[in-house]
C-alpha cells in the first residue's frame, strides 16, 4: 500500500479526530482551517487569528509532510495548537491563562485529555531529531 499522501486534506482529517475524540466538550465557536505552511525546522505549528474575518488558522510546518515523521508527532502539534484554541488564545474563547505556555499548561491539558502518549511520542521522536540534525552538521 502507498504510503498516505500528506496534503491539507489529511491535516484536516487529522484535526477533525482529535477534535472528536479529545475535544469533544469544546465547541468550535468560529471556523477553526488547518493546512501545510513553510517548511520549518523549528516552529512546527501555530495557530492564528486571522486579521479581518474571524477564522482561526493552524499552520503545520511543511517538514510534516514527509511520511516518515510519525502521526503521533503531527498529532500532538495539532492538539497542541487546539489547547491554545481552547484556552482563548487566537480563538473568541474565554482566556483561561495570561501566557499561552505558562508553567506547561499546554502538556498538563493534553495529559488531563488523555493525550499523554502523544506527548511521549512527541518527545521520544524530538530527541532522536535533534541528535540526528547535531550529527549532521
Ligand atoms: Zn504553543
Amino acid at each position: 500500500m502507498p504510503a498516505q499522501l500528506r496534503d491539507n486534506n489529511w491535516l484536516l482529517s487529522r484535526l477533525d479526530d482529535l477534535w472528536s475524540h479529545y475535544f469533544a466538550d469544546v465547541s468550535q465557536d468560529n471556523p477553526v482551517l488547518i493546512g501545510f505552511g513553510r517548511y520549518s525546522k523549528y516552529r512546527l505549528g501555530s495557530i492564528k487569528m486571522e486579521r479581518r474575518g474571524h477564522r482561526s488558522k493552524i499552520t503545520i510546518t511543511g517538514m510534516f509532510k514527509n511520511p516518515n515523521i510519525p502521526t503521533a508527532v503531527v498529532d500532538h502539534t495539532i492538539a497542541h495548537e487546539l489547547v491554545h484554541y481552547t484556552h482563548g488564545f487566537s480563538s473568541k474563547k474565554v482566556r483561561l491563562h495570561r501566557y499561552p505556555h505558562a508553567g506547561g499548561i499546554v502538556n498538563k491539558e493534553l495529559e488531563q485529555r488523555g493525550m499523554g502518549f502523544l506527548t511521549k511520542a512527541y518527545k521520544s521522536w524530538i530527541k532522536k531529531y535533534v541528535s540526528k540534525s547535531i550529527g549532521a552538521n
